[in-house]
């Protein structure tokens, strides 16, 4: 059969140039930023996979909308465009635009969660969870099992684990469980889908006992895609219909728009129920501005009206997941750990298996996102050890199942070469883990430390026994 490729719907209008740098230039670079690839300039990195958040490059669409921007203060048309376009692709009743996603959950959990609750969720997400705990409450991982296992081929490791729901429920009461969270395309899993089977099943099971789901929509349209590919019953869809038909089983949705809707900044709560919705908008002019912007500027809600129709083209997400499983393929390939399926949004290596020689107190994931810096310019996100923190009873550091890097791919901005370099990056250090220096934290921050912590090349140690497997502690 001949070859049909995904390539890009679209062609390019605009470069923006990027500074070549030299190994010592890098090495120099990262020691600066003290091992950690959140502390690096942007303009000494090459390749930027650090994140698909706010990272998309916009279309001529998107930019002529900038031009229409409202900046009245109050009811902005670009507010009302905004709205219109929540409902028509994710169908709830109330649109909060927030300044991004993690406005919604701060609002969300404020309204919901009273402390001592428990609040279940697909595998946490950072911000997530962090505004869940700051009101009070206790994130709880009911996610299959499968989703800890990087070589499980399973293919909707999203799932939620029913068994675990209900014993859950049994345990604390369904009074003491203001919300479920549902992500989609979960991120911290490897950007791994739920099916619409489950979606409803466990939408279902909340509903039965009064307890509200909200969906944390961020890559729904990824998820939507997956479910037309992978689902039965599902080829024939429109991914728009099947966003819409996700959502309907839901009760409302926290989203940073960051992501799917192709904006730079932006997001929004959306809720079905009257009453939530007016003490949201009461709430949000504390903490966002007027409920009818959010923190959003007027163009900024104007791009995020038209990206959010374009992300629901087929054409899009096609080549969107496309060039994410190109990637993907090319390091299988070549016999490189990486968490499997390929997921929507990002490639995720499995850094424990990558790098056996360095202890989990050394943080492979981290010691592997510098080297790859070094190495050639691009930038990765650790999603292991430092990422999860600390245990919040023993206070001492959590060693989850999953230490991932994740090459996280923003949309619309990279070439199919770009993908080649960066294969070819991490393929040699593959077949050379020897060039991977343990690290140690040296500064570790209050919250959500993975973004400002500082790391120094470990002295000694480096080819110490690895933590057994019992002594890890899973994310729940
Ligand atoms: C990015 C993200 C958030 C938080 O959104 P921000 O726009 O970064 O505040 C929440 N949930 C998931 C799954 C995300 O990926």
């Amino acid at each position: 059969m001949t070859r049909r490729s995904w390539a890009e719907p679209y062609k390019i209008k605009m470069v923006e140039h990027l500074r070549m740098t030299t190994r010592e230039q890098r090495e120099a670079a990262i020691a600066e930023a003290g091992y950690n690839t959140f502390l690096l300039r942007s303009e000494d990195v090459y390749i930027d996979l650090l994140t698909d958040s706010g990272t998309s490059a916009m279309s001529d669409r998107q930019w002529a909308g900038m031009m229409l921007g409202d900046e009245a203060y109050a009811g902005s048309r670009n507010y009302y465009n905004l709205e219109a376009a929540v409902h028509e692709h994710y169908g709830y009743k109330h649109l909060i635009p927030t300044h991004q996603g993690r406005g919604a959950e701060h609002l969300l959990s404020q309204l919901c969660i009273k402390p001592g609750d428990s609040v279940p969720g697909n595998m946490y997400f950072t911000t997530t969870r962090h505004h869940q705990e700051a009101a009070g409450g206790t994130f709880v991982d009911v996610i299959i099992d499968e989703a800890h296992d990087p070589a499980c081929e399973h293919p909707f490791k999203g799932n939620v684990d029913l068994t675990k729901l209900t014993a859950l429920i049994d345990r604390v009461g369904a009074e003491r469980i203001p919300y479920l969270s549902l992500e989609t395309n979960v991120n911290m899993a490897g950007g791994q889908p739920c099916s619409m089977e489950n979606i409803c099943a466990t939408c279902a099971l909340c509903h039965e006992h009064g307890i509200p789901v909200f969906l944390d929509a961020t890559r729904a349209v990824e998820n939507a895609y997956f479910i037309k590919h992978r689902e039965v019953g599902f080829a024939d869809r429109s991914i728009a219909s099947i966003l819409l038909e996700i959502c309907s089983h839901t009760d409302g949705c926290t989203m940073s728009a960051k992501k799917d809707s192709l904006v730079n900044i932006g997001g929004f709560l959306a809720v079905n129920h009257d009453e939530l919705a007016e003490r949201a908008r009461n709430l949000v002019v504390v903490y966002e501005g007027l409920h009818t912007y959010g923190g959003l500027a007027g163009r900024d809600m104007e791009a995020m009206a038209i990206g959010i129709a374009e992300s629901v083209e087929e054409d899009h997400i096609r080549a969107r997941v496309g060039q994410v499983h190109y990637l993907g393929q090319r390091l299988i390939d070549a016999g490189v750990p990486v968490v499997r399926p390929i997921g929507g949004h990002g490639v995720f290596i499995d850094a424990a298996a990558f790098l056996p020689h360095i202890p989990r107190e050394q943080f492979p994931a981290q010691s592997l996102t510098a080297a790859l810096y070094v190495d050639s310019g691009v930038r990765s996100m650790e999603r292991g050890a430092v990422s999860v923190g600390r245990d919040a009873v023993t206070g001492q550091n959590a060693y989850p199942e999953l230490e991932l890097v994740r090459l996280t791919i923003p949309r619309r901005v990279y070439t199919q070469a770009h993908m080649d370099v960066v294969a070819e990056s991490v393929i040699d250090l593959h077949e050379h883990p020897e060039r991977v220096d343990g690290l140690e934290m040296v500064y570790e921050p209050q919250h959500l430390r993975f973004f400002q912590a500082r790391f120094a090349v470990a002295t000694g140690g480096r080819l110490e026994h690895q933590l057994p497997k019992s002594e890890r502690v899973s994310t729940n």
